[in-house]
């Protein structure tokens, strides 16, 4: 098969992600369209050639090789919307830009997704980990999910309980990884609706402020100034901003086991409840109670000065060194509580998965 006309080689990847770490991608086709996905797709199988769907590049470390295939950069774009029985149902693109998307719905007063303001990526990522912050998840909003299966090169409609959706995972995470290319996103809105505040630390900082708690654009900006306070909105003029956002997810926990660690940590300990009678501990709680302050420096990697859970480039990282960071603090965690950290990023290129998630 001849090569997509469109075809780049050896395009550095660093660039391309929020990081700002990893080595270049053999082949980078950047997909439009449904044809150029198609096309790309089955010029790599019929070479045998890897394969990784690459969005907006902020959950990801890629290896200091870079990765030995053919990188898919998704750019399919587009947003349509109709009135469904008193919801509106708003129809988004893969490539479409999260934040904007987010903003556009708060600006039309569709209620579903304003406490995901300022998170950064595209729209066809956010089912893959079930992208949440601040009390809300996008498994509360997504209707519908267009995929192309790759193994039988077919396009794919998944209902939200289709998506499997749970804590920072989803069916194409943790069940079917790199089965599916997200094409676009259903997601179902309260037209007028009232913001959804869950949060205490969102809840306080409004009624600190005199701020309404049910208006969207209030929560909204709410939402924006607290994540900017942690270093949590990209901002070329910010170093912190560096990073993957959260680099470890908070561990689910039994109830022995977060006594015991509560017992074991001082008494002090956030926790929160789970689904199925399990305990969300933070993660953040855990690295700094494991000798780990924000703005720990191990090289040229090291821990935003806003936030203990982001590890940050602070100028010229490689990924190894990321990694060494990575490693330092899941054995601290292990030996000071008995838990382990787990990254939320997706890791892409490293020797024995060469486009999977490591889940150490
Ligand atoms: C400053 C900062 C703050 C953040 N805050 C949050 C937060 O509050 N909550 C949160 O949940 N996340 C947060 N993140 C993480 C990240 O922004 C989200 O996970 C986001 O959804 C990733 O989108 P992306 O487009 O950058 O995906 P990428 O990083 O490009 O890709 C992530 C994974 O999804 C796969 N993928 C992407 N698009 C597709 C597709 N169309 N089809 C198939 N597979 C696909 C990729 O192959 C990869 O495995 C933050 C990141 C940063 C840098």
């Amino acid at each position: 098969m001849t090569p997509p006309a469109t075809i780049e080689h050896d395009v550095p990847m660093a660039p391309l992600t929020t990081l700002g770490v990893g080595g270049p991608a053999r082949y980078l086709v950047r997909a439009g369209s449904v044809d150029d996905i198609v096309s790309a797709v089955s010029w790599a199988s019929s070479g045998g050639i890897p394969l990784f769907i690459l969005s907006g590049g902020s959950n990801l470390l890629v290896s200091d090789d870079g990765f030995p295939g053919l990188v898919l950069k998704m750019d399919l774009r587009g947003i349509s919307s109709r009135d469904e029985g008193g919801r509106t149902v708003v129809r988004a693109a893969a490539g479409e830009p999260w934040d904007p998307f987010v903003e556009a719905m708060v600006a039309e007063g569709l209620a579903g997704v304003e406490c995901l303001s300022g998170i950064p990526g595209l729209v066809g990522a956010t089912p893959i980990q079930n992208v949440g912050a601040y009390g809300q998840d996008v498994s509360e909003t997504i209707t519908r999910v267009e995929g192309w299966d790759r193994r039988t090169g077919r396009i794919v409609f998944f209902s939200n309980g289709d998506c499997r959706f749970s804590y920072r995972n989803s069916l194409f995470k943790a069940v079917e990884p790199e089965r599916y290319i997200i094409l676009s996103v259903t997601y179902a809105f309260r037209r007028g609706g009232h913001a959804s505040v869950k949060y205490p630390e969102l809840r306080n900082y409004l009624e600190e402020g005199g701020r309404s708690l049910t208006d969207l654009g209030q929560v909204r900006e709410a939402v924006l100034a607290i994540r900017r306070r942690k270093g949590m909105v990209l901002d070329p003029d910010d170093p912190d901003t560096c990073s993957d956002g959260s680099f470890f997810t908070n561990p689910l926990v039994d109830p022995a086991t977060a006594e015991r660690i509560k017992a074991g940590g001082g008494g002090e300990m956030p926790h929160f409840p789970a689904p199925d009678g399990m305990v969300k501990l933070s993660a953040a709680w855990l690295i700094e109670n494991s000798g780990f302050a924000k703005g720990y420096v191990r090289g040229r990697a090291g821990l935003s000065s806003k936030h203990t859970l982001a590890i940050i480039n602070r100028g010229g990282a490689t990924a190894a060194e990321v990694l060494a960071l990575v490693r330092e603090i899941q054995a601290a965690v292990t030996a000071r509580f008995g838990v382990k950290v787990v990254p939320e990023p997706n890791f892409v290129g490293f020797p024995g998965q060469v486009t999977s998630s490591i889940q150490n």
